[in-house]
């Protein structure tokens, strides 16, 4: 059916558009861009910045752009004197409270606030400081919250509640005591937050940044006595060259690994070569439990934000995960074990850095469970409590790797492409679309149909799990056996499919779940913004690297392969329970 039309005039020339919309998306779509603070695309507009006022004719006042309607025969204007003015007091209101050091700021460069200063030509602000100072919360492994540079707009407050249903933030407190705030007000780090990031993602300024580990990294890219590798997650090579100033979604997997090289990295291997065996050992798994009739539908777990989100609000549901770790921490487990014994290298020397798209990874890599390599060779080497150490030591989002670039003055438009090292940087194009929400669905179906049928898989490319639709399915005949998958993005339509669960409802044997509207390629680490183009354009990149592959099923990769005949010896044998596995706890919902 075709949309109701409108007349309207804006700026003084007549438009026909759609109806039902703001007047702020109706300008968008005829190319007038008004500023605004705290609007954001399908999610929230909740007209506390007053930045986007506009003129409506017959209007006593100003009025404000993202929750007013464009209706028939109205008389729009949007920029004048007085508008401007409106503007710029508005602005200089809510300067009047930020701390203003830009220099030294996590955004500079890249803040919202700062634009819109330099697009109003603010110098300064002549109203005076009205609220106290207030604590930083420092309480997540992940992130940090500065309410002294939060402007109040409520962006992360919506996207937390609206995209991924966890409620773990919301406006606290009174008149110049309101700020965002948690569950009586403990912080990020002690209530039921997934540490995903979303809310950095949209946050205009630097009151919500990850956790910066940067400093680290390079201490020990510098120290000659250990030997630092890193491991690159598929949504990288389609995310720092945006970070870099390149068109979103710029596919650069070589100069990205030349320039990890020129920063000092021992090794650059890959994660999508770990995703390769999470498929090896999640596909195992699966055709395990129905087979012998184990818990289904079986559930990802490649996704830290989710895992999380489960142990908080699905404790019972547990038994449906995955008992696979992510990619990420798999890389972890065998660098430090079947890697550094190949190469005779100490494990407690090796430093695995991982540049992941997620700030929850930095929660993750942290987990007291996640030290199988210390485990491995506590007897073999006599090591003791003291001793102890992670798999994967610091992870970096793909900004803070940007901020490493920039830094050690790395030019990528000068950069030759270089391959990954081997062994662990050999990977498949299904490891590649990991990257993308239905990827793993996709990869996890292309091994396990060859293993339980012994024929080639008809169609290589699996179009019903793409795409950004929330909740997607599709049907798999696996000689005679017919399954029902599902794959999900955001926690919110995930909460959809474990509900359905929970109610003994699910038709499903295997179901994706990643925490990040579009997968990990919009994980809370990427580049700002991120907006559904962008997301488009980093997956179109991600389906084009899965083509660049000679190899596209992880069970052909030949690095796997080796492996398995060199350490692991078979999926779900017992090296893969003690490295490649895990448990999950059951957390407060707080
Ligand atoms: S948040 Fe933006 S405006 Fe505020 S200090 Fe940082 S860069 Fe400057
Ligand atoms: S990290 Fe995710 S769950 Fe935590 S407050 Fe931000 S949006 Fe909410
Ligand atoms: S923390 Fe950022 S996104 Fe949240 S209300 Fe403050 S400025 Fe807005």
């Amino acid at each position: 059916m075709e949309k109701k039309k409108i007349n309207v005039t804006i700026d003084g020339r007549p438009y026909q558009v759609g109806a039902g919309q703001t007047i702020l998306e109706t300008c968008a779509q005829i190319g007038i861009k008004i500023p605004t603070l705290c609007y954001l695309k399908d999610v929230s507009a909740n007209a506390s910045c007053g930045i986007c006022v506009v003129e409506v004719k017959g209007a006593k006042t100003l009025v404000r752009s993202c929750v007013t309607d464009a209706n028939e025969g109205m008389e729009i204007v949007t920029y004048s004197p007085q508008i401007h003015q409106a503007r710029k007091m508005n602005l200089e209101l809510i300067l009047a409270n930020h701390p203003k050091d830009c220099l030294i700021c996590e955004r500079n460069g890249n803040c919202e606030l700062q634009d819109l200063c330099a697009l109003l030509g603010i110098k300064e602000t002549s109203f005076p400081r009205t609220k106290p100072l207030q604590e930083l919360d420092n309480t997540s492994l992940a992130l940090i919250r500065d309410p002294n540079k939060c402007i109040l707009c409520g962006r992360c407050i919506a996207v937390c509640a609206q995209v991924q249903s966890v409620y773990a933030i919301d406006f606290i407190g009174r008149g110049i005591k309101s700020k965002v705030g948690t569950y009586l007000d403990l912080g990020l780090g002690n209530i039921a937050c997934t540490s995903c990031g979303q809310c950095a993602l949209v946050c205009p300024t630097a009151a919500i940044v990850e956790r910066d580990h940067t400093q680290e990294v390079f201490a020990h890219v510098y120290d000659s006595n250990k030997h630092v590798v890193v491991q690159t997650a598929p949504a990288i090579r389609v995310g720092i060259g945006e970070a870099m100033g390149m068109d979103p979604g710029a596919l650069v997997t070589g100069q990205m690994v030349a320039a990890l090289r020129k920063l000092g990295f021992d090794k650059v291997f890959d994660t999508q070569f770990a995703a390769d065996l999470t498929i090896m050992e999640e596909g195992y798994e699966l055709i395990n439990r129905i087979k012998t009739g184990g818990t289904l539908p079986m559930v990802t777990s490649c996704s830290p934000g989710w895992i999380t989100f489960i142990e908080h609000f699905f404790p019972k549901s547990l038994a449906h995960l995955s008992t696979c770790k992510s990619p990420q921490q798999m890389f972890g487990a065998v660098a430090k074990t079947y890697y550094a014994q190949k190469f005779n290298i100490d494990p407690r020397n090796v430093v695995v850095i991982s540049i992941m798209p997620c700030t929850a990874k930095k929660f993750e890599c942290k987990r007291p469970e996640m030290n199988s390599a210390f485990h491995f060779w506590k007897d073999k080497l006599g090591l003791t409590e003291q001793d102890n150490f992670y798999d994967v030591d610091y992870v970096l989002t793909t900004r803070e790797l940007a901020k490493m670039f920039k830094k050690t003055g790395v030019d990528f438009s000068h950069l030759k492409a270089e391959e990954f090292d081997e062994p662990l940087g050999i990977s498949t194009g299904a490891g590649a679309i990991f990257g993308a929400t239905g990827g793993v669905m996709e990869a996890a179906i292309r091994t396990a149909y060859e293993v339980v049928t012994g024929k080639p898989l008809p169609k290589i490319d699996l179009t019903a799990v793409r795409g950004f639709e929330g909740i997607r399915e599709a049907e798999l005949d696996l000689d005679g056996t017919k399954i029902k998958v599902a794959v999900a993005h955001t926690l919110k339509n995930a909460r959809t499919l474990l509900e359905q669960i929970e109610e003994g409802k699910s038709p499903y044997a295997f179901i994706e779940v990643m925490t990040c509207p579009g997968g990990c390629l919009g994980g809370g680490g990427q580049p700002i913004p991120t907006t559904w183009a962008i997301r488009q354009r980093r997956a179109d990149s991600i389906y084009k690297e899965d083509k660049l592959h000679t190899v596209r099923k992880s069970h052909e990769n030949p690095a796997i392969k080796a492996i398995y005949e060199e350490f692991l010896i078979e999926p779900l044998g017992h090296k893969s329970h003690e490295l490649l596995h895990t448990g999950y706890v059951e957390r407060g919902i707080y």
